[in-house]
């Protein structure tokens, strides 16, 4: 470990003192006591029985999301209805149904269970739910009154995404139907006055803080690689500070499991010269098992560092964390109006993100706080508060589904923050091209079912597709497989070994028959855990698939959609797919090695794990881009361009016509059909204005 590029700190202190003994050591019901919201039991309930919506507001390990839930339960609020508390993050709702059923005696899925989506675990008995704010609005839509329930608590609010956002609007119009309904929103200190305002100026019930000072750190320069230097303070801190935790914040799956496994490279290279440093990983698509040892308390004499995407920030609480290392990004869901679909991309985080984690460092004794950008970059970059998730991402399945729920005028909802109106329009653009909406912008009988289905529109539009070119069978296992996670498991010691196994699942047609033949040789293996091993598969991803699928061909029974099998004709697979990806169509750039997206004119890259990167077909269609050291695309299959003027005839015939030189045209378009149609909807001639 060099000196030469470690970061140089500045020091900066906030945050006020108050004692507070260690808990891991107590018992369960002890633990429950000392958290901060326990003395205001009584009041927190009063507050509740006088108030038709509250807001609560209160640090982050306070005890709002697992105790307020039981405080209502024991107060006699289950006997009206379920008491519902939802979770903007899947991970988050698992974990803390299961340490809420620990700390009522019960078995998880009896009185204390989840729902997220694709895994429902409550029962006859639940009478505590935590779910996705998702699954809620789901629940919402099937029955307006919410009649099973008598609370709702709108958990973790101030994260503001696009689903708790609709059922504000929702909730706003409930409880006046409804004057047996609690509604409680739970907030960041910050958004509690808007909240207030928005629900009628109802009262904000406070839970004090309890924290320790963080010592907060800037690096003196920019840092040119975030990575390096978050891994080198982890070492540095490792080696030099007192004992106490870590906590590292990285963006997604890719790079923590890096930074985990360059940190275990370094602790065995510097053997028994270092002290034992316990490394964890936590982001949403880790297995829970996994997951619950985060929580664990470190043995004495040893440290342990938990690297977390933002997950760690508000909504899963690990106590005994002394050090935070921030370096400011956080990857985000962000609408590409070219590309007429969300990709993930890391972007900076906000002041009041950064003030977040930094507290992560307070909760057990003063703390400190490594911030890997300066101070300069912090109050002059750094946005105060983020976007909320409407004004940022594709509103495709929003609009869908409110248009399902009979809200026509979009704009007159009485969004708590209405999204922009061009978000709106090319939303129901995308949903024109899919066939959801028609030529006055309502739905269709296509769009109605796809609806039905808990996903986005083109996985819905491909999957209703199938059933008319009889290959359902096949689609709903590639459905299942594309949104489970990586199934590939390539450990960085056994890489070649690995790309070797995966190349034998490997098909001409791509990467998405490559993924169904890997399902359907795992169901053949009667869905062996061994074999999975063997062939380098992530188990836990194939099973989350099998899941999925179940939960698909529930809702396709429910609705009478025909369950097909193509048999050997893969042809209306990849044509099912073109009818629900064509936004995504790339065709071979003549120039340089890449493609250029047909919609957008984009530069892309067929990803070196492709089953196609050598075949390099004409042209194909991606299920994402992802953005590394070029712009690649995922998942690919090579199709016939005849295919696009056939299965998206709005899109294709009317794309930018209008706006393209003839040159261009000639380029991109010919190839695709001999004919063109003027554009002539209502929409396409108001994104052209
Ligand atoms: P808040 O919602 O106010 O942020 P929580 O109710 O989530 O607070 O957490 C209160 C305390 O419960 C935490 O400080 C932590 O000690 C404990 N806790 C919460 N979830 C878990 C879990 N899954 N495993 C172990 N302890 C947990
Ligand atoms: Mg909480």
């Amino acid at each position: 470990l060099s000196a030469r590029s470690m970061p140089e700190w500045k020091k900066e202190a906030y945050g006020k003192a108050v004692t507070f003994g260690q808990r891991s050591s107590l018992s369960l019901q002890e633990q429950r006591q000392s958290l901060p919201i326990y003395r205001l039991k009584n009041e927190l309930i009063e507050a509740v029985h006088r108030n038709l919506v509250l807001v609560v507001i209160g640090e982050t390990g306070s005890g709002k999301t697992t105790q307020v839930t039981q405080y209502l339960a024991e107060a006699g609020y289950t006997a009206g209805g379920k008491i519902a508390c939802t979770q903007p993050r899947r991970v988050a709702a698992e974990s803390v149904a299961k340490r809420v059923a620990e700390e009522s005696g019960c078995r998880l899925g009896e009185e204390v269970g989840y729902c997220i989506r694709f895994d429902d675990r409550t029962g006859p008995d639940t009478v505590i739910k935590y779910m996705t704010d998702g699954m809620l609005l789901r629940e919402i839509m099937v029955d307006r009154n919410l009649s099973g329930y008598s609370v709702i608590m709108l958990d973790e609010a101030h994260e503001r995404t696009i689903y708790t956002d609709i059922l504000f609007g929702l909730l706003k119009k409930l409880i006046r139907r409804r004057d047996d309904l609690k509604l409680i929103v739970t907030s960041a200190t910050l958004d509690a006055e808007k909240f207030s305002g928005y629900f009628f100026d109802c009262n904000i019930f406070t839970i004090p803080g309890r924290t320790f000072p963080v010592e907060i750190l800037y690096a003196k320069q920019p840092q040119s690689d975030y990575m390096d230097s978050a891994l080198r303070t982890v070492l540095e801190i490792h080696m030099s500070e007192p004992e106490g935790d870590i906590l590292l914040f990285l963006t997604g799956q890719e790079e923590i499991d890096h930074a985990c496994s360059y940190l275990h490279e370094k602790m065995q290279a510097l053997g028994k010269d270092a002290p034992d440093l316990l490394i964890y990983a936590a982001y949403g698509a880790l297995p829970s098992e996994m997951q619950s040892k985060i929580f664990e308390p470190t043995p004495p004499g040893k440290r342990k560092v938990v690297v977390a995407t933002n997950i760690a920030e508000a909504s899963i609480t690990i106590d005994g964390i002394y050090y935070v290392v921030d370096p400011g990004f956080a990857k985000v869901n962000v609408y590409n109006p070219k590309r007429g679909l969300d990709s993930l991309v890391i972007t900076p985080i906000s002041q009041a993100s950064a003030k977040q984690r930094a507290g992560r460092a307070g909760r057990t004794g003063p703390g400190k706080c490594y911030r890997l950008y300066t101070e300069s970059a912090y109050r002059n970059e750094m946005p105060p508060t983020s976007t909320p998730e409407i004004q940022r991402i594709n509103l495709g399945w929003t609009v869908l589904n409110m248009k399902a729920m009979g809200i026509n005028e979009l704009g007159a909802f009485g969004f708590m923050d209405p999204p922009a109106p061009q978000a709106l329009i090319s939303a129901m653009e995308q949903l024109y091209s899919l066939g959801a909406l028609d030529e006055e912008g309502l739905l269709t009988k296509l769009g109605k079912k796809m609806a039905e289905f808990p996903q986005e529109p083109p996985l819905s539009k491909m999957l209703l597709a199938s059933v008319d070119l009889g290959c359902s069978d096949e689609i709903v296992t590639i459905i299942a497989m594309i949104q489970t996670g990586n199934v590939f498991y390539r450990p960085r010691e056994k890489q070649t070994q690995a790309d070797r196994k995966r190349g034998n699942f490997f098909q001409p047609e791509g990467d998405h028959i490559t993924l169904l033949t890997v399902y359907q040789a795992w169901k053949a293996k009667q869905f062996s855990g061994p074999w999975c091993v063997e062939n380098f598969l992530q188990i836990s991803s194939l099973r989350r698939a099998q899941d999925v699928r179940k939960q698909l061909l529930e809702i396709m029974d429910r609705y009478r959609l025909d369950v097909v099998s193509a048999g050997n004709d893969l042809t209306k697979v990849r044509r099912a797919i073109t009818a629900g990806f064509f936004f995504n169509t790339a065709r071979k750039d003549p120039q340089g090695g890449g493609y250029r997206t047909l919609a957008d004119n984009q530069q892309v890259y067929i990803h070196p794990s492709s089953a196609l990167f050598h075949q390099q077909p004409q042209w194909v269609i991606y299920n994402e881009i992802v953005m590394t050291s070029k712009e690649y695309m995922r998942e690919v299959t090579a199709i016939s361009p005849a295919w696009l003027v056939e299965l998206a005839p709005r899109f294709y015939k009317s794309i930018d016509l209008a706006k393209m030189s003839k040159r261009k045209r000639q380029e991109r378009l010919e190839p695709l059909h001999d004919r063109y149609n003027e554009p002539n909807s209502w929409r396409l001639s108001k994104r052209h204005g």
